[in-house]
């Protein structure tokens, strides 16, 4: 049986103040209108000059796109899919889908109003499933960070090699270990 409202409130109502932040950041992830609703209560109490008493930084994880502050960020809080989001065969609603007409069947906007309809190609799992992933949350600026740490050119893979050679190895996303096995 579901517990009345006033049970319910109750409930909200006696939430410590951390897991109260993680519920109402979940809930305005999930929900433009809520983050809103939110945010204007957030502004119209500091435009009466109730200011927030821990003002922090809060970042959004581009593994999974919500937000999270340092101080909360552990091994295992942010959950992901590393793969792309391919369109279920199965799934009733592409079936009276013509392309031609609709536009792509993997669209964005398909793929935020039908997740069920689609399988993750990392993990063969449900659109609708949570991420196969588990890592820290990453901050925009940490993801360039690695992007750049990791397409800078070492050293080893341009030494003692034609032209020709040097541009086929860089053409490759991940040439050196090609490169290490020849030893005659
Ligand atoms: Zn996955
Ligand atoms: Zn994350």
């Amino acid at each position: 049986m579901v517990p009345s409202h006033q049970a319910q409130l109750a409930s909200v109502a006696a939430v410590k103040e951390e897991l109260a932040r993680t519920i109402l950041l979940d809930i305005c992830t999930q929900d433009t209108i809520s983050l809103t609703r939110a945010y204007e209560a957030l502004i119209l109490r500091e435009s009466q000059g109730i200011k927030p008493e821990t003002p922090m930084e809060w970042k959004v994880c581009t593994n999974c796109s919500k937000i999270f502050h340092d101080d909360y960020n552990t091994d295992t809080a942010c959950h992901y899919h590393m793969g792309e989001m391919e369109p279920d065969d199965d799934f009733d609603v592409w079936a009276d889908t013509d392309e031609r007409i609709h536009g792509p069947i993997a669209s964005e906007e398909n793929k935020e109003e039908f997740p069920e309809g689609f399988i993750w190609d990392c993990c063969d799992k449900l659109g609708t499933d949570p991420g196969c992933q588990t890592s820290r949350h990453e901050s925009p600026e940490e993801t360039l960070a690695k992007e750049a740490e990791e397409s800078r050119p070492t050293s080893a893979s341009r030494t003692g090699t034609g032209a020709a050679e040097v541009a086929s190895l860089e053409v490759g996303s991940d040439a050196q270990p090609v490169k290490r096995q020849r030893t005659e």
